[in-house]
This record gives structure tokens, C-alpha cells and sequence, in this order.
């Protein structure tokens, strides 16, 4: 490799709006400004790492100051467009609010925004990560942003926009930009390198861009170390060598032993896995990822490889809802299992055990219709809850005995809905207080006493009915009022208040509970 290697996300900076990959929306909104020169003088990019927030900021700079005009297409010719591609722009000033949080530092450079700019038609202030100015340091700003010059642009970057101060957000036009798609990081992958003439295999740079989880920037640091790693030709094996990744073969077969139901031949590959020193929690990620393709390949259709569709064909959309639900749950007790090996085990033996169809080997026709016709039942002792209405709910609360805590906040609930296997429910929010982890997984336990495999949603809001709690007390209320009538209309009481020439304190007459 050449001496001179430069790193790729350097080398492959998008210069244009064209070069530039996804975040069409931000691309046609700024792209349509320019063309009109209608600027704002406060731009606020704000995006997880990596996803091209000062990339477009400097292309903007560009398209502002670029010496043929101001406009989407700036020239890239002129000295300003090529000081600015290199980081020598006299006009463009950028700084990095993590290295310059100091009030002062941040002061001086905000006064000098008051001089006009050296050579271009704009003074542009580009501050990445412009979440990390001290306070003092953002009223500085502020001060700027609220009578900004004629001659000044702010280009403002943040991965953390919650950090900021209302009144400076107030101030920018913000752009919030999305994480990059798989096939947008892929298509950048496989363009860089055909222009590199370097050869790779395609499922390796899938898989680079799978790793990217959405920052280009990662996904190129990745794809450096891979030609270094590779000495030029990316291959599967590599990859997967450096990420510790489980060939997708293996977990396709792992995964047709599973639907076969063929327990035998399951703890056997998984036996052979851990002999082959492979990384069994990156194996059960990848079974969740291939059983969310499958659940996909089931409801839409989209162009899956045979593979999955194969598969799809063999198992119900429930009990792949029930694997899925499992695997990610294996992943977090793998942590806390005995061993890799016996954690993973433990997960695919669960999976079978807990099975609803009994389908495999016949034909796709009828295998389909059962799914369709036959509700599945996980395990004989328990039952899929099947409500679908507050009155049900409220049978359902008290016929589980909750207590403490936990009773008081189920009783301020509302019932939304079941779907999936997820229960919904409203709390009224004035209870907020009552609810912890803790409760929720109380309350979880209760219900998977009697149901099977269940997952709880509690929302806040203002319930538009009355919740159990609120009828128990109004029933409480009319009981006291009804006692106190009684007590008053009684002839002895009316007597003693005659007596007496005195009247009794209805609030005084209260309920007493037998110890
Ligand atoms: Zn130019």
C-alpha cells in the first residue's frame, strides 16, 4: 500500500451536494434556498456521529462564498471552493466547541464578527458539537445570534441538540439529519472501491455496512482497516475474522435444525460452534437478525433471498414473534449464564420447548392454512390473554390479587390493548410516582403466572374513563354519605341534638375499622 494512504472517509469527502450520500430532505430544502438566495444566518445540523453534519456544512460554506456566486452548485475551482476543500479558508472559520469551551477564547473570536470578512462575500462560523459551549460561552453566542451582522453565517453541527439552549435553538434553522440506510452506506462501499480498483467479496462490504449501523464514518474506518487487513482484497472470511462474526451458513443451518424441531441435531452444532472457538453471543445477534428477515419475508413482500423465503415457509408468524422475543433475552442472560456454550443452549432449547406448531415436512399449503386457522397454544397450563376491554382488565386485576404498590398502580390503569403478545395500558398520570422497574417487572411476574409469554407498555395520560381506582372510591364515598344519612335520620341521634339544642358535625361521623 502506498506511503501516502490517505483514510477513505478523508479521501472520499463528498465535495458536492451531488457527491453527497442520503439526507435528501436537508439536501432539497438547502439546495432550494441557494438557488433562490433566500439564507438564514444561523444553521443548525443536528445528527448522530457520522452522518455527514460538517460535510454538509462545509458544502454549504462553499455554495455561500464560492467567488462564481451564491448557489447549490458551487464551482469547486475557484481559490475559495479549493482553500475551503482543504481546510485553508480564510473566512471560513471552524472550531470545535469540545476544545474551545472557555468563555474567553469563544469571546474573542465572537468579536471579531464585526469586521467583515478578509477576501469573501461571508464571514462563516462553523462550530461542531456546539452542545459543548459553557454557559458563559452561549451567551456569547447569543448575543451574536440575536443582532447577527450582514456579513456573518453561523453553520452550527450537534449530535446532542437537547443540550442546547431554547434560546439559541430558537434562533437557527434546523436541520435534523437521519442515520444512513444499509443500502445508502453499501452503495458508497462498493463505489469506493471500484475507484480504488480493489476487489472484495459483496456479502463482506454488506457486512461493513451492516456494522456501520447507520454512520458512514464508521463503516469507512471499518473499510480501512479491512484493506489494511486483507492487503487490498476484502474477503467474507476476513471479516468476519475481524468482527468475530458466525459464517451466515452456520446460523441458516443452526436455524433449519431449530424449525425442524431436531434437538439432537441443534445442541450438536452448537457444540461444534463452541469447538470452533466462535462467538456464540455475536451467533444468537445473528439469529435475532435472521428471524426479525424471515418475520419480514412472512408479512411484506419484499426481495428477500430464497434462503429466507425457504425458511419463511416453515414456521408461524407467532412463534417466530416468540423466538425473536427469546433470543433477545438470551443475549442479555448470556452475560450471566455458566458459560457462552450453556447460555446458548439453554435459548435454542427454550425455543424448542416452547414450540407452538407441530409442522415441519408437510406441505406449504397446509402448513399455511394451520397457521392461519389454529390459535397457538404455548404450554397447556397457560393461557394467551384475550381481553379487550376496561371491564375485562378490571376483572382481571382483581381476580390476580395484586398487592402494595403495585395493586394502587394497576388500579389507576386503563386498558388499551393486546397485540402481539404486548400489553398496553394507560396510567393515570397524576400516579407517575408509582411507577419503578421494580413494579413492572411485579406485575409482569403475576401475568406470566397465568399467561403465556407476555410484555407490558404502561403509557401516562389522562384517562377519558374511570379507572378501577376512581369507581372504588367514589363507591367508598356514596357508602360514607348513605352511613352519615342513616346516623342523622336516626330518632335517638335527632332526640340528643334536640336535648341539646346542638347540631352534630356530619364530617364527624366516620367509619371505624375493626382492628
Ligand atoms: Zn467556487
Amino acid at each position: 500500500m502506498s506511503k501516502n494512504y490517505q483514510v477513505l472517509a478523508r479521501k472520499y469527502r463528498p465535495h458536492s451536494f451531488t457527491e453527497l450520500v442520503g439526507q435528501a430532505n436537508t439536501k432539497k430544502t438547502l439546495i432550494n434556498a441557494l438557488d433562490a438566495n433566500n439564507l438564514h444566518h444561523a444553521f443548525l445540523f443536528t445528527g448522530t456521529r457520522g452522518v455527514g453534519k460538517t460535510s454538509i456544512a462545509r458544502i454549504l460554506a462553499k455554495s455561500i462564498n464560492c467567488e462564481q456566486g451564491v448557489s447549490s452548485v458551487p464551482c469547486g475551482k475557484c481559490s475559495t471552493c479549493i482553500e475551503i476543500d482543504k481546510g485553508q479558508s480564510i473566512d471560513l472559520i471552524e472550531l470545535d466547541a469540545a476544545s474551545h469551551t472557555g468563555v474567553d477564547n469563544m469571546r474573542s473570536i465572537l468579536e471579531n464578527t464585526q469586521y467583515l470578512p478578509s477576501k469573501n462575500r461571508y464571514k462563516i462560523y462553523l462550530i461542531d458539537e456546539v452542545h459543548m459551549l459553557s454557559k458563559s460561552s452561549f451567551n456569547a453566542l447569543l448575543k451574536t445570534l440575536e443582532e447577527p451582522p450582514e456579513h456573518v453565517k453561523f453553520l452550527l453541527a450537534t449530535t446532542n441538540p437537547q443540550k442546547l439552549p431554547l434560546t439559541i435553538l430558537s434562533r437557527c434553522l434546523q436541520f435534523t439529519l437521519q442515520q444512513l440506510t444499509h443500502d445508502e452506506i453499501l452503495g458508497q462501499l462498493k463505489f469506493i472501491m471500484d475507484s480504488e480498483a480493489l476487489s472484495y467479496e459483496e456479502l463482506a462490504l454488506s457486512q461493513i455496512a451492516d456494522f456501520g449501523k447507520g454512520s458512514m464514518r464508521d463503516a469507512l474506518s471499518l473499510l480501512d482497516q479491512s484493506i489494511s487487513y486483507g492487503k487490498g482484497i476484502i474477503t467474507n472470511a476476513d471479516i468476519k475474522a475481524m468482527l468475530g462474526l458466525v459464517h451466515h451458513e452456520d446460523i441458516i443451518t443452526l436455524t433449519t435444525h431449530l424449525f425442524n424441531q431436531d434437538a439432537k441435531s441443534v445442541i450438536n452444532f452448537i457444540k461444534d460452534l463452541s469447538h470452533r472457538g466462535e462467538n456464540l453471543n455475536n451467533a444468537l445477534k445473528d439469529l435475532s437478525s435472521l428471524f426479525h428477515k424471515i418475520s419480514i419475508a412472512q408479512i411484506v413482500n419484499t426481495k428477500s433471498d430464497r434462503t429466507t423465503k425457504n425458511l419463511s415457509k416453515q414456521i408461524s408468524n407467532f412463534d417466530l414473534q416468540i423466538f425473536y422475543q427469546m433470543s433477545i433475552n438470551g443475549s442479555k442472560d448470556m452475560a450471566i449464564a455458566p458459560s457462552d456454550q450453556i447460555g446458548f443452549e439453554m435459548t435454542l432449547l427454550r425455543m424448542l420447548a416452547f414450540r407452538s406448531d407441530n409442522p415441519p415436512n408437510t406441505e406449504k399449503k397446509t402448513l399455511k392454512i394451520k397457521s392461519e386457522v389454529k390459535t397457538p397454544v404455548l404450554i397447556e397450563k397457560k393461557e394467551i390473554l384475550n381481553i379487550n376491554n376496561q371491564q375485562q382488565w378490571e376483572t382481571l386485576i382483581i381476580s390476580l390479587e395484586f398487592k402494595g404498590n403495585v395493586k394502587m398502580l394497576v388500579e389507576n390503569t386503563l386498558f388499551d390493548n393486546v397485540s402481539n403478545t404486548i400489553l398496553t395500558l394507560t396510567l393515570d398520570d397524576q400516579f407517575t410516582n408509582l411507577l419503578s422497574n421494580h413494579v413492572q417487572k411485579s406485575i409482569l411476574t403475576t401475568l406470566r403466572k397465568k399467561f403465556s409469554t407476555l410484555n407490558l407498555v404502561i403509557n401516562l395520560g389522562k384517562p377519558n374513563i374511570q379507572t378501577l381506582a376512581q369507581k372504588k372510591t367514589q363507591a367508598y364515598s356514596k357508602k360514607i354519605t348513605k352511613m352519615q344519612t342513616k346516623f342523622l335520620n336516626d330518632e335517638g341521634v335527632q332526640k340528643l341534638e334536640k336535648t341539646f339544642d346542638t347540631k352534630i358535625n356530619i364530617n364527624s361521623i366516620k367509619e371505624i375499622k375493626h382492628v
